[in-house]
């Protein structure tokens, strides 16, 4: 059938003329072209409807003029059958006399335009045809356009998928559907990895580039009848119709993660990305579209932080534990301005002499409501509410005043160290603060050192090390804390300008029973020897760990041995002390 839109002056309307009598159609076939001024119109003819029908399957028209009294079909039927062929052609419809009510249900069922015949002269009848024509192809624009603009609004227009609203809409009937027919669902949210450090390290069109090979890998692995959306950024959803168990969604999340880790090929390299994904079940964990997604977000965040790369079941625990953090979030807002952060230090030894070489800066909150409130509880929250730069500018500041305060009392080579979370680094600022509050506090910039743990730097890799470099310039000594857990800290030494290496506590803690940490450990400190960096051993809490460390040639040690962290007042009551002896052996005492 025509899709065509004539054009006048070019080529000829083709009309199909559907007459049962062979005078009539002779006389419209000439009332069309005597009639047609500069339009041009080739008449084709069909004695009855079934022949129409049979010409408007097998060819293009752009109008049907259509007696509605045939020999074998009569009245507004005719039309309707006539309609249900030519669904894109336009009908004019000829009655032999006017019946107002004909004429308008004819219009309503379809017809551009309903004619008496006797009323016809040749104006009037080309006229009406062309204008039929126009009219027709005028409405089937404003709908393409209607179309277009529902499709924009309704899907993301970088993956061509679903977006967050109109996704939305198709929860809502899935779910009305799935509880009128007691049928189960499953919605799978997920999140990229790393995709900010694809988008921050080789651009945004790269990162479209990868986003829309992503939805088309989600895209070939769901069926028919389920949804995949694009929520925003890196966050897409699936909606899985009608799943009898949770092995079903199961097995899709572990599909998604297997094809959606295959490499890809960007900028003509090979990239790899995971993702990981939240699952809820309707009916069960809920019954509203909100709080169903709401239920897969909650899972995405326990699937996050549990190594990436997997996928979680939405529990009730996860509701608990998401309010919780939500009313940290809310506390933190309030918990600078109230003066609620303390600083702790924790001294570091140089084992020889005993002597306090450094202090670690830690950070504690003394919540109204719990009492003191360790960091491995509220950084993360701090972290996801954007708050940590201000409270991590806030702990620079205090600890830099505080260690020139410790300087001029005598403590002159004393050096302070501050822990900073990759939010800190990614924000743009931290060259600016640091700068600012070496300056104010008057401190000079050797005597600060700053701690990142590898998995902050692998956050946004090129531009941490580039920030991190500038700092170190300045004379700032930056740390690797937490050594040995990440994923690659060997490469890091290297392109990392790094000054000291701190040991993680988990090789520390049994070192005196464990060969293999005893070997790691070892190898950490040869390493580091041969670098010229300084190792720091964490958590050393015995007496044979620290003389184990001493023995493999490790020269400053932190840990519950010498003291825990502690409040201003005792940490400079410590440095009064100058030496540090092990004040207990647990070992020994047990
Ligand atoms: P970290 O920087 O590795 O700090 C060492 C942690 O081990 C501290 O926990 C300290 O109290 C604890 N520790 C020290 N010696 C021993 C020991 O002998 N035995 C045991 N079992 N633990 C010991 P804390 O203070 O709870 O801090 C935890 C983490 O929170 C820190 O790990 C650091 O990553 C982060 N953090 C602390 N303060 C700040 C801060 O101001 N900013 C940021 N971004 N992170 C901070
Ligand atoms: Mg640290
Ligand atoms: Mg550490």
């Amino acid at each position: 059938m025509s899709q065509r839109a004539p054009s006048a002056g070019e080529d000829p309307i083709r009309v199909l003329l559907v007459d049962g009598s062979p005078s009539e159609e002779r006389r419209i076939s000439q009332l069309l072209a005597s009639g047609s001024g500069s339009v041009r119109f080739s008449v084709f003819e069909a004695p009855g409807i079934e022949a129409a029908l049979a010409r408007l399957v097998d060819e293009p028209f752009d109008v049907v003029v259509l007696d509605l009294r045939l020999p074998e079909s009569e009245g507004l039927n005719t039309l309707e059958r006539a309609k249900a062929v030519a669904t894109s052609v336009p009908i004019v419809a000829l009655a032999d006399s006017d019946a107002e009510e004909e004429g308008l249900r004819a219009l309503r069922l379809g017809a551009q335009e309903y004619l008496v015949k006797s009323r016809l002269d040749a104006h009037t009848m080309a006229r009406s045809v062309q204008y039929a024509v126009e009219r027709h192809r005028l409405i089937a624009q404003l709908r393409a356009t209607r179309e277009r603009e529902h499709f924009l609004a309704t899907h993301d227009a970088l993956t061509r998928l679903p977006n967050r609203c109109y996704f939305h809409d198709q929860l809502m009937s899935a779910i009305s559907y799935a509880g009128r027919h007691s049928r189960k669902l499953a919605v799978l949210y997920l999140d990229l990895d790393s995709f900010k450090a694809i988008n921050d390290n080789l651009g945004h069109p790269v990162g479209d580039t990868l986003l829309i090979e992503v939805a088309n890998r989600l895209s070939s692995i769901v069926r028919r009848s389920d949804v995949v959306a694009r929520l925003g950024g890196d966050e897409f959803v699936l909606l899985l119709q009608d799943v009898k168990q949770d092995a079903a969604a199961e097995m899709v999340a572990r599909k998604v993660n297997e094809v959606l880790a295959q490499p890809y090929v960007l900028s003509d390299r090979e990239y790899w990305v995971t993702a990981s994904i939240g699952i809820s079940v309707f009916p069960r964990d809920a019954c509203d579209p909100d709080e169903l997604v709401r239920a897969a977000d909650m899972a995405l965040y326990q699937a996050k932080r549990m190594g990436r790369n997997n996928f979680q079941f939405y529990s009730e625990k996860m509701n608990e534990a998401a309010k919780a953090r939500l009313s940290i979030q809310r506390k933190l807002h309030v918990a600078l301005e109230r003066n609620e952060f303390r600083v702790y230090y924790q001294p570091k030894i140089e084992v020889a002499s005993g002597r306090i070489v450094g202090m670690e800066a830690l950070l504690r909150w003394r919540d109204p409501d719990r009492g003191l409130v360790t960091p491995a509880e509220f950084i993360p929250a701090a972290e996801e509410t954007g708050l940590i730069v201000p409270i991590g500018a806030w702990v620079l500041r205090q600890a830099c005043a505080q260690t020139r305060a410790w300087q001029e009392a005598g403590h002159t080579d004393l050096r302070v160290s501050v822990n900073l979370s990759a939010y800190q680094i990614d924000d743009g600022s931290l060259r600016e603060t640091v700068v600012r509050t070496l300056w104010d506090s008057n401190l000079p910039p050797t005597s600060l050192e700053l701690e990142i743990t590898e998995s902050a730097l692998m956050h946004n890799e090129a531009a941490a090390i580039e920030t991190l470099r500038e700092i170190n310039e300045i004379g700032v000594h930056l740390s690797l804390d937490d050594f040995g857990t990440g994923y690659s800290s060997l490469s890091y030494l290297k392109r990392f300008p790094v000054d000291t290496v701190k040991i993680d506590r988990s090789f520390i803690e049994e070192i005196a029973i464990d060969s293999d940490d005893r070997a790691i450990v070892g190898a950490i400190l040869s390493i580091t020897e041969h670098l010229g960096l300084t190792a720091v051993a964490e958590g050393v809490e015995t007496l044979q760990q620290r003389d184990l460390l001493y023995a493999s040639g490790c020269q400053q040690l932190q840990g519950f041995l010498y003291s825990p962290p502690v409040p201003v007042d005792l940490a400079t009551d410590l440095l009064g002390v100058g030496c540090l002896v092990p004040a207990t052996d647990k070992e020994d005492a047990s």
